[in-house]
Protein backbone atom coordinates (compact mmCIF):
# COMPACT_ATOMS: atom_id res chain seq x y z
CA UNK A 1 0.00 0.00 0.00
CA UNK A 2 1.46 3.25 -1.00
CA UNK A 3 2.44 5.16 2.13
CA UNK A 4 3.90 8.99 2.67
CA UNK A 5 6.59 7.76 4.44
CA UNK A 6 9.84 5.51 4.14
CA UNK A 7 10.06 4.20 7.02
CA UNK A 8 8.38 0.75 7.42
CA UNK A 9 5.75 -0.68 10.33
CA UNK A 10 5.76 -3.48 11.81
CA UNK A 11 2.93 -4.71 13.95
CA UNK A 12 2.91 -7.80 16.68
CA UNK A 13 -0.38 -9.34 16.12
CA UNK A 14 -1.90 -10.96 19.76
CA UNK A 15 -4.98 -11.10 21.59
CA UNK A 16 -5.55 -7.88 21.05
CA UNK A 17 -5.30 -7.74 17.35
CA UNK A 18 -6.74 -11.71 15.98
CA UNK A 19 -9.69 -10.32 14.06
CA UNK A 20 -9.97 -9.76 10.28
CA UNK A 21 -11.48 -6.02 11.15
CA UNK A 22 -8.68 -5.33 13.52
CA UNK A 23 -5.79 -6.65 11.07
CA UNK A 24 -7.49 -4.46 8.39
CA UNK A 25 -7.28 -1.77 10.62
CA UNK A 26 -3.47 -2.00 11.07
CA UNK A 27 -2.96 -2.58 7.76
CA UNK A 28 -4.58 0.72 6.60
CA UNK A 29 -3.32 2.73 10.01
CA UNK A 30 0.10 1.84 8.31
CA UNK A 31 1.02 -1.50 9.44
CA UNK A 32 3.42 -2.79 6.68
CA UNK A 33 4.74 -5.61 8.44
CA UNK A 34 2.61 -8.34 10.68
CA UNK A 35 4.93 -10.61 13.33
CA UNK A 36 3.81 -13.47 14.63
CA UNK A 37 5.65 -14.46 18.10
CA UNK A 38 5.91 -18.30 18.43
CA UNK A 39 6.43 -17.12 22.00
CA UNK A 40 2.89 -16.96 22.33
CA UNK A 41 0.05 -18.54 20.42
CA UNK A 42 -0.96 -22.56 19.27
CA UNK A 43 -0.33 -23.36 16.03
CA UNK A 44 -3.72 -23.01 15.04
CA UNK A 45 -3.79 -19.13 16.20
CA UNK A 46 -0.40 -19.20 14.20
CA UNK A 47 -2.31 -19.81 11.31
CA UNK A 48 -5.74 -18.63 11.85
CA UNK A 49 -3.99 -15.19 11.71
CA UNK A 50 -1.21 -15.98 8.72
CA UNK A 51 -4.57 -16.83 6.74
CA UNK A 52 -6.68 -13.54 8.19
CA UNK A 53 -3.24 -11.36 6.74
CA UNK A 54 -3.52 -12.94 3.33
CA UNK A 55 -7.41 -12.36 2.87
CA UNK A 56 -6.76 -8.48 3.78
CA UNK A 57 -3.63 -8.32 1.39
CA UNK A 58 -5.95 -9.86 -1.40
CA UNK A 59 -8.88 -7.54 -0.31
CA UNK A 60 -6.75 -4.63 -0.32
CA UNK A 61 -4.26 -5.91 -3.63
CA UNK A 62 -1.46 -4.73 -1.11
CA UNK A 63 1.43 -7.12 -0.56
CA UNK A 64 1.76 -7.66 3.36
CA UNK A 65 5.17 -9.30 4.66
CA UNK A 66 4.64 -11.59 7.80
CA UNK A 67 7.36 -12.12 10.02
CA UNK A 68 7.92 -15.42 12.11
CA UNK A 69 9.49 -15.06 15.05
CA UNK A 70 10.97 -17.77 16.40
CA UNK A 71 11.29 -18.32 20.65
CA UNK A 72 14.47 -19.55 20.63
CA UNK A 73 16.39 -20.74 23.08
CA UNK A 74 15.29 -18.94 26.38
CA UNK A 75 16.23 -20.05 29.85
CA UNK A 76 14.17 -20.32 32.81
CA UNK A 77 14.37 -20.95 36.12
CA UNK A 78 12.14 -24.36 37.73
CA UNK A 79 9.55 -23.56 40.74
CA UNK A 80 9.64 -22.45 44.10
CA UNK A 81 7.82 -24.62 46.79
CA UNK A 82 5.82 -20.74 48.05
CA UNK A 83 5.60 -19.80 44.61
CA UNK A 84 7.91 -17.15 45.07
CA UNK A 85 10.96 -15.85 47.39
CA UNK A 86 12.71 -12.47 48.19
CA UNK A 87 16.29 -12.88 47.60
CA UNK A 88 18.41 -10.10 49.22
CA UNK A 89 22.14 -7.91 48.66
CA UNK A 90 25.11 -10.11 49.87
CA UNK A 91 23.25 -13.60 50.69
CA UNK A 92 24.41 -16.44 49.14
CA UNK A 93 22.14 -18.19 46.68
CA UNK A 94 22.68 -21.33 44.81
CA UNK A 95 21.46 -22.49 41.44
CA UNK A 96 21.37 -26.05 40.80
CA UNK A 97 20.30 -29.41 38.60
CA UNK A 98 17.67 -31.01 41.76
CA UNK A 99 14.18 -30.71 40.48
CA UNK A 100 12.92 -30.61 44.66
CA UNK A 101 10.56 -26.58 44.75
CA UNK A 102 13.31 -24.01 45.35
CA UNK A 103 13.84 -22.06 48.79
CA UNK A 104 15.13 -18.89 49.99
CA UNK A 105 18.77 -21.05 49.58
CA UNK A 106 18.25 -22.43 46.06
CA UNK A 107 16.30 -23.11 42.91
CA UNK A 108 16.73 -25.39 39.94
CA UNK A 109 18.24 -24.59 36.97
CA UNK A 110 17.41 -27.35 34.69
CA UNK A 111 20.06 -26.39 31.78
CA UNK A 112 23.58 -28.68 31.95
CA UNK A 113 24.40 -26.44 29.24
CA UNK A 114 25.17 -23.40 31.68
CA UNK A 115 27.12 -24.77 34.36
CA UNK A 116 29.53 -26.36 31.77
CA UNK A 117 29.99 -22.52 30.50
CA UNK A 118 30.01 -20.64 33.25
CA UNK A 119 32.67 -19.36 35.09
CA UNK A 120 33.52 -17.88 38.75
CA UNK A 121 32.89 -13.79 37.99
CA UNK A 122 29.74 -14.49 35.55
CA UNK A 123 26.36 -13.08 35.90
CA UNK A 124 22.99 -14.72 35.96
CA UNK A 125 20.71 -12.45 35.48
CA UNK A 126 16.66 -13.27 36.26
CA UNK A 127 13.61 -11.54 35.45
CA UNK A 128 14.51 -9.06 32.58
CA UNK A 129 17.90 -8.80 34.80
CA UNK A 130 16.02 -7.30 37.68
CA UNK A 131 18.02 -9.54 40.01
CA UNK A 132 21.96 -10.55 39.44
CA UNK A 133 23.43 -12.90 40.55
CA UNK A 134 27.56 -13.58 40.68
CA UNK A 135 28.84 -16.80 40.55
CA UNK A 136 31.84 -17.57 42.79
CA UNK A 137 31.82 -21.15 42.66
CA UNK A 138 30.24 -23.70 39.97
CA UNK A 139 30.40 -27.11 38.90
CA UNK A 140 28.93 -29.66 36.58
CA UNK A 141 25.85 -29.37 38.46
CA UNK A 142 25.85 -26.32 40.56
CA UNK A 143 26.61 -22.60 40.74
CA UNK A 144 27.21 -20.97 44.49
CA UNK A 145 26.21 -17.04 43.62
CA UNK A 146 26.20 -14.03 45.38
CA UNK A 147 23.26 -11.90 45.39
CA UNK A 148 24.26 -8.60 43.81
CA UNK A 149 20.70 -7.08 43.29
CA UNK A 150 17.58 -8.44 45.04
CA UNK A 151 14.24 -8.65 44.28
CA UNK A 152 11.34 -11.29 43.84
CA UNK A 153 12.30 -14.49 42.54
CA UNK A 154 9.11 -16.73 40.97
CA UNK A 155 8.50 -19.41 39.19
CA UNK A 156 10.26 -20.19 35.69
CA UNK A 157 11.51 -16.93 35.69
CA UNK A 158 13.38 -15.70 32.47
CA UNK A 159 17.13 -16.22 33.08
CA UNK A 160 19.71 -14.55 30.87
CA UNK A 161 23.64 -15.05 31.05
CA UNK A 162 25.57 -12.40 29.08
CA UNK A 163 29.01 -13.29 30.14
CA UNK A 164 29.44 -16.50 28.45
CA UNK A 165 28.79 -17.98 25.37
CA UNK A 166 26.42 -20.85 25.62
CA UNK A 167 26.87 -23.88 23.73
CA UNK A 168 23.61 -23.96 23.27
CA UNK A 169 21.96 -25.16 20.17
CA UNK A 170 20.32 -22.14 18.61
CA UNK A 171 16.97 -24.17 17.59
CA UNK A 172 15.26 -25.50 20.59
CA UNK A 173 13.13 -28.59 19.77
CA UNK A 174 10.00 -26.35 19.99
CA UNK A 175 11.73 -23.73 17.71
CA UNK A 176 12.68 -26.88 15.02
CA UNK A 177 9.12 -27.50 14.79
CA UNK A 178 7.89 -24.23 14.67
CA UNK A 179 10.05 -22.91 12.06
CA UNK A 180 8.95 -26.35 9.64
CA UNK A 181 5.57 -24.96 10.26
CA UNK A 182 5.94 -21.33 9.61
CA UNK A 183 7.85 -22.91 6.64
CA UNK A 184 5.46 -24.51 5.18
CA UNK A 185 2.19 -22.27 5.89
CA UNK A 186 4.25 -19.78 3.66
CA UNK A 187 5.60 -16.92 5.88
CA UNK A 188 8.12 -14.61 4.26
CA UNK A 189 10.44 -13.62 6.85
CA UNK A 190 11.97 -15.98 9.57
CA UNK A 191 13.44 -14.38 12.73
CA UNK A 192 15.88 -15.97 14.98
CA UNK A 193 15.98 -14.92 18.95
CA UNK A 194 19.37 -15.45 20.39
CA UNK A 195 21.51 -16.01 17.76
CA UNK A 196 25.08 -15.93 18.98
CA UNK A 197 27.18 -16.80 15.88
CA UNK A 198 26.26 -17.59 11.99
CA UNK A 199 26.69 -20.61 12.23
CA UNK A 200 23.02 -20.39 14.67
CA UNK A 201 21.47 -17.92 11.18
CA UNK A 202 23.16 -20.91 8.44
CA UNK A 203 21.69 -23.77 10.75
CA UNK A 204 18.37 -21.98 10.45
CA UNK A 205 18.29 -21.16 6.60
CA UNK A 206 18.99 -25.14 5.98
CA UNK A 207 15.86 -26.06 7.88
CA UNK A 208 13.89 -23.20 6.05
CA UNK A 209 15.14 -24.14 2.75
CA UNK A 210 15.03 -20.95 0.73
CA UNK A 211 11.12 -21.08 1.87
CA UNK A 212 11.42 -17.70 3.61
CA UNK A 213 13.80 -15.18 4.32
CA UNK A 214 16.29 -14.58 7.65
CA UNK A 215 16.51 -11.94 10.19
CA UNK A 216 18.70 -12.13 13.04
CA UNK A 217 17.85 -10.74 16.30
CA UNK A 218 20.65 -8.78 17.87
CA UNK A 219 19.91 -9.60 21.65
CA UNK A 220 22.93 -10.89 23.13
CA UNK A 221 26.52 -9.35 23.64
CA UNK A 222 28.07 -12.25 21.75
CA UNK A 223 25.66 -11.42 18.58
CA UNK A 224 27.03 -7.96 19.00
CA UNK A 225 30.32 -9.06 19.22
CA UNK A 226 30.24 -11.31 16.08
CA UNK A 227 27.81 -9.00 14.25
CA UNK A 228 29.71 -8.89 10.57
CA UNK A 229 29.76 -12.83 10.35
CA UNK A 230 26.25 -12.75 11.40
CA UNK A 231 24.81 -10.11 9.02
CA UNK A 232 26.79 -11.36 6.18
CA UNK A 233 24.84 -14.79 7.13
CA UNK A 234 21.66 -13.15 7.53
CA UNK A 235 18.73 -11.56 5.25
CA UNK A 236 18.02 -8.88 7.76
CA UNK A 237 18.65 -7.69 11.26
CA UNK A 238 16.20 -6.87 14.40
CA UNK A 239 17.89 -4.73 17.05
CA UNK A 240 16.45 -6.30 19.81
CA UNK A 241 16.36 -4.12 22.31
CA UNK A 242 14.36 -5.59 24.64
CA UNK A 243 16.97 -8.68 25.46
CA UNK A 244 20.05 -6.31 24.33
CA UNK A 245 19.13 -3.59 27.42
CA UNK A 246 19.13 -6.73 30.07
CA UNK A 247 21.99 -8.78 28.80
CA UNK A 248 24.31 -5.68 28.34
CA UNK A 249 24.17 -2.31 30.08
CA UNK A 250 21.07 0.26 28.86
CA UNK A 251 23.28 2.77 28.39
CA UNK A 252 25.20 0.52 25.79
CA UNK A 253 22.02 0.18 23.52
CA UNK A 254 21.86 3.58 22.25
CA UNK A 255 25.17 3.56 20.53
CA UNK A 256 25.01 -0.44 19.20
CA UNK A 257 21.75 0.26 17.90
CA UNK A 258 23.16 3.27 15.35
CA UNK A 259 25.89 1.27 14.50
CA UNK A 260 24.01 -1.75 13.72
CA UNK A 261 21.56 0.64 11.55
CA UNK A 262 24.40 2.12 9.56
CA UNK A 263 25.88 -1.48 8.96
CA UNK A 264 22.81 -3.00 7.48
CA UNK A 265 21.94 -0.19 5.48
CA UNK A 266 25.88 -0.52 3.43
CA UNK A 267 24.97 -4.37 3.25
CA UNK A 268 21.53 -3.27 1.95
CA UNK A 269 19.62 -5.48 4.21
CA UNK A 270 16.97 -4.33 5.96
CA UNK A 271 17.20 -3.64 9.94
CA UNK A 272 13.97 -3.40 12.24
CA UNK A 273 14.83 -1.36 15.68
CA UNK A 274 12.57 -3.31 18.03
CA UNK A 275 10.85 -2.98 21.51
CA UNK A 276 9.52 -0.24 23.91
CA UNK A 277 9.11 2.22 21.29
CA UNK A 278 5.90 3.44 22.55
CA UNK A 279 5.23 1.60 25.91
CA UNK A 280 3.25 3.53 27.49
CA UNK A 281 0.33 2.98 24.79
CA UNK A 282 -0.26 -0.25 26.13
CA UNK A 283 -2.40 1.16 28.29
CA UNK A 284 -2.50 4.96 27.13
CA UNK A 285 -4.18 6.48 24.14
CA UNK A 286 -1.47 9.30 24.03
CA UNK A 287 2.61 8.28 23.56
CA UNK A 288 5.12 9.97 26.34
CA UNK A 289 7.37 12.56 24.63
CA UNK A 290 10.03 10.54 25.64
CA UNK A 291 8.56 7.84 23.40
CA UNK A 292 8.16 9.89 20.45
CA UNK A 293 11.57 11.05 20.42
CA UNK A 294 12.92 7.64 20.34
CA UNK A 295 10.49 6.61 17.65
CA UNK A 296 11.77 9.85 15.82
CA UNK A 297 15.58 8.89 16.18
CA UNK A 298 15.05 5.54 14.83
CA UNK A 299 13.54 7.26 11.49
CA UNK A 300 16.34 10.13 11.98
CA UNK A 301 19.17 7.31 11.53
CA UNK A 302 17.57 5.57 8.53
CA UNK A 303 16.12 1.99 9.94
CA UNK A 304 14.15 0.57 7.57
CA UNK A 305 11.37 -0.23 9.95
CA UNK A 306 10.06 0.51 13.39
CA UNK A 307 8.37 -2.24 15.84
CA UNK A 308 5.49 -2.50 18.42
CA UNK A 309 5.29 -5.58 20.27
CA UNK A 310 2.61 -5.55 23.01
CA UNK A 311 1.13 -1.68 21.87
CA UNK A 312 0.25 -3.66 19.15
CA UNK A 313 -0.49 -7.63 20.28
CA UNK A 314 -1.84 -6.86 24.05
CA UNK A 315 -2.20 -3.36 24.70
CA UNK A 316 -5.60 -1.14 24.44
CA UNK A 317 -4.59 0.89 21.85
CA UNK A 318 -3.50 -0.70 18.40
CA UNK A 319 -4.68 1.13 15.89
CA UNK A 320 -3.59 4.42 18.00
CA UNK A 321 -0.01 2.75 17.93
CA UNK A 322 0.45 2.34 14.18
CA UNK A 323 -0.92 5.95 13.72
CA UNK A 324 1.25 7.72 16.54
CA UNK A 325 4.53 5.66 14.41
CA UNK A 326 2.63 7.16 11.02
CA UNK A 327 2.67 10.77 12.42
CA UNK A 328 5.97 11.09 13.40
CA UNK A 329 7.24 9.10 10.95
CA UNK A 330 5.75 11.96 7.99
CA UNK A 331 6.46 14.78 10.32
CA UNK A 332 10.21 13.58 10.98
CA UNK A 333 10.58 12.66 7.17
CA UNK A 334 9.69 16.13 5.65
CA UNK A 335 12.57 17.76 8.24
CA UNK A 336 15.63 18.61 6.08
CA UNK A 337 17.70 17.28 8.99
CA UNK A 338 16.36 13.90 8.17
CA UNK A 339 17.33 14.44 3.99
CA UNK A 340 20.68 16.08 5.78
CA UNK A 341 21.47 13.17 7.97
CA UNK A 342 20.80 10.72 5.22
CA UNK A 343 23.08 12.06 2.61
CA UNK A 344 25.74 12.44 5.33
CA UNK A 345 25.90 9.08 6.02
CA UNK A 346 26.35 7.03 2.43
CA UNK A 347 28.93 5.02 3.03
CA UNK A 348 28.64 1.68 1.15
CA UNK A 349 31.10 0.89 -1.02
CA UNK A 350 30.42 0.35 -4.69
CA UNK A 351 31.58 -2.40 -6.57
CA UNK A 352 29.27 -3.62 -9.30
CA UNK A 353 27.44 -2.31 -12.33
CA UNK A 354 24.17 -2.19 -10.28
CA UNK A 355 25.64 -0.47 -7.73
CA UNK A 356 26.97 1.78 -10.31
CA UNK A 357 23.37 2.02 -11.99
CA UNK A 358 21.46 2.81 -8.66
CA UNK A 359 23.67 5.65 -7.85
CA UNK A 360 23.33 7.07 -11.14
CA UNK A 361 19.53 6.60 -11.00
CA UNK A 362 19.44 8.85 -7.68
CA UNK A 363 21.62 11.35 -8.89
CA UNK A 364 19.51 11.28 -12.08
CA UNK A 365 16.35 11.60 -10.16
CA UNK A 366 17.50 14.43 -7.63
CA UNK A 367 19.29 16.48 -10.06
CA UNK A 368 15.75 16.86 -12.06
CA UNK A 369 12.14 16.96 -11.95
CA UNK A 370 11.64 13.03 -11.64
CA UNK A 371 8.52 11.52 -9.57
CA UNK A 372 9.63 8.29 -9.19
CA UNK A 373 12.19 5.68 -9.01
CA UNK A 374 10.50 2.33 -10.85
CA UNK A 375 12.83 -0.51 -10.55
CA UNK A 376 12.74 -4.22 -11.82
CA UNK A 377 14.19 -6.49 -9.78
CA UNK A 378 13.08 -10.29 -9.84
CA UNK A 379 14.97 -11.64 -6.52
CA UNK A 380 14.29 -8.15 -4.38
CA UNK A 381 18.26 -7.25 -4.69
CA UNK A 382 18.08 -4.08 -7.21
CA UNK A 383 15.67 -2.53 -4.63
CA UNK A 384 17.08 -3.12 -1.66
CA UNK A 385 20.20 -1.47 -3.49
CA UNK A 386 18.71 1.54 -4.46
CA UNK A 387 16.75 1.80 -1.37
CA UNK A 388 20.30 1.86 0.65
CA UNK A 389 20.66 5.30 -1.57
CA UNK A 390 17.50 6.84 0.98
CA UNK A 391 17.26 8.28 -2.26
CA UNK A 392 14.49 11.66 -1.71
CA UNK A 393 12.50 10.54 -4.61
CA UNK A 394 9.84 7.62 -4.39
CA UNK A 395 10.87 3.77 -4.90
CA UNK A 396 8.46 1.57 -6.61
CA UNK A 397 10.03 -2.08 -7.00
CA UNK A 398 8.28 -3.72 -9.90
CA UNK A 399 8.51 -7.49 -9.80
CA UNK A 400 6.75 -10.65 -10.92
CA UNK A 401 7.18 -12.58 -7.79
CA UNK A 402 4.83 -12.13 -4.99
CA UNK A 403 7.28 -13.43 -2.96
CA UNK A 404 9.82 -10.89 -3.31
CA UNK A 405 7.02 -7.77 -3.17
CA UNK A 406 6.08 -9.06 0.05
CA UNK A 407 9.67 -9.54 1.47
CA UNK A 408 10.66 -5.97 0.08
CA UNK A 409 7.43 -4.41 2.48
CA UNK A 410 10.33 -4.86 4.99
CA UNK A 411 12.68 -2.30 2.82
CA UNK A 412 13.23 1.17 3.44
CA UNK A 413 10.84 3.33 1.02
CA UNK A 414 9.88 0.85 -1.36
CA UNK A 415 6.28 0.55 -2.91
CA UNK A 416 6.33 -3.05 -4.49
CA UNK A 417 4.04 -3.52 -7.28
CA UNK A 418 3.10 -7.05 -8.96
CA UNK A 419 4.10 -6.88 -12.65
CA UNK A 420 3.01 -9.71 -14.87
CA UNK A 421 6.00 -11.83 -16.83
CA UNK A 422 7.73 -9.35 -19.12
CA UNK A 423 9.51 -9.61 -21.94
CA UNK A 424 10.52 -6.33 -23.84
CA UNK A 425 11.50 -3.37 -22.31
CA UNK A 426 9.03 -1.15 -24.11
CA UNK A 427 6.22 -2.92 -21.95
CA UNK A 428 8.50 -2.84 -18.69
CA UNK A 429 8.02 1.23 -19.19
CA UNK A 430 4.69 0.96 -19.91
CA UNK A 431 3.60 -0.52 -16.85
CA UNK A 432 6.55 1.59 -14.86
CA UNK A 433 4.32 4.92 -15.90
CA UNK A 434 0.87 2.97 -15.39
CA UNK A 435 2.34 2.06 -11.39
CA UNK A 436 3.68 5.51 -10.93
CA UNK A 437 0.35 7.14 -12.21
CA UNK A 438 -1.71 4.38 -10.83
CA UNK A 439 -0.31 4.96 -6.98
CA UNK A 440 -0.44 9.36 -7.50
CA UNK A 441 3.33 9.38 -7.73
CA UNK A 442 3.11 11.05 -11.49
CA UNK A 443 0.77 12.32 -14.10
CA UNK A 444 1.11 11.91 -18.06
CA UNK A 445 3.31 15.04 -18.26
CA UNK A 446 5.32 13.73 -15.22
CA UNK A 447 8.67 11.66 -15.70
CA UNK A 448 10.07 8.42 -14.31
CA UNK A 449 13.63 6.78 -14.49
CA UNK A 450 13.17 3.00 -15.08
CA UNK A 451 16.13 0.48 -14.17
CA UNK A 452 16.57 -2.76 -15.33
CA UNK A 453 18.08 -5.82 -15.97
CA UNK A 454 17.82 -7.59 -19.73
CA UNK A 455 17.18 -10.13 -20.67
CA UNK A 456 14.44 -10.47 -17.33
CA UNK A 457 14.48 -12.21 -14.91
CA UNK A 458 17.64 -13.04 -13.93
CA UNK A 459 18.95 -12.17 -11.26
CA UNK A 460 21.91 -9.28 -10.38
CA UNK A 461 21.16 -8.34 -14.52
CA UNK A 462 20.56 -4.65 -13.51
CA UNK A 463 22.04 -3.07 -16.94
CA UNK A 464 19.56 -0.32 -18.04
CA UNK A 465 19.08 3.32 -16.94
CA UNK A 466 16.28 4.65 -18.63
CA UNK A 467 14.62 7.86 -18.02
CA UNK A 468 10.87 7.72 -19.29
CA UNK A 469 7.48 9.97 -20.32
CA UNK A 470 4.47 9.04 -18.09
CA UNK A 471 2.65 9.35 -21.07
CA UNK A 472 2.09 6.08 -22.60
CA UNK A 473 1.78 7.67 -26.45
CA UNK A 474 5.29 8.49 -26.06
CA UNK A 475 6.98 5.88 -25.01
CA UNK A 476 4.99 4.06 -27.71
CA UNK A 477 6.54 6.22 -29.78
CA UNK A 478 10.15 6.29 -29.07
CA UNK A 479 11.53 3.51 -26.59
CA UNK A 480 13.56 1.03 -28.79
CA UNK A 481 11.75 -2.71 -28.13
P1 LIG B 1 11.25 -10.51 22.03
O1 LIG B 1 12.41 -9.88 21.16
O2 LIG B 1 10.15 -9.52 22.07
O3 LIG B 1 10.93 -11.76 21.31
O4 LIG B 1 11.92 -10.75 23.34
C1 LIG B 1 12.61 -8.52 21.05
C2 LIG B 1 13.57 -7.98 22.09
O5 LIG B 1 14.16 -8.74 22.87
O6 LIG B 1 13.74 -6.76 22.07
MN1 LIG C 1 14.07 -10.86 22.86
Amino acid sequence: MKRDRNVKIVATLGPASSTYEMIRALHEAGADVFRLNMSHGSHEEISERHQIIRQVEKDLDSPIAILADLQGPKLRVGVFANGEEELEWGEPFRMDLDETPGDKKRVCLPHPEIFAALEPGAHLLVNDGKIRLRVEECGNDHANCTVVTGGTISNRKGVNVPDVVLPLAALSEKDRSDLEFVSALGVDWLALSFVQRAADVEEARALCGGRAAILSKIEKPAAVQAFEEILEASDGIMVARGDLGVELPVQNVPPIQKRLVRKCRAAAKPVIVATQMLESMIESPMPTRAEVSDVATAIYEGADAIMLSAESAAGDYPVEAVTTMDNVAREVESDSTYTEVLEASRTAKRTTVADGIVAATREIAETTDIKAICCFTSSGTTASLVARERPRVPIIAMTSSRGVARRLSLTWGTLCVMTGELERFKQAVVNAARAARKNELADENDQIVVTAGVPFNQPGTTNILRVAPCDERLIYRTDPE
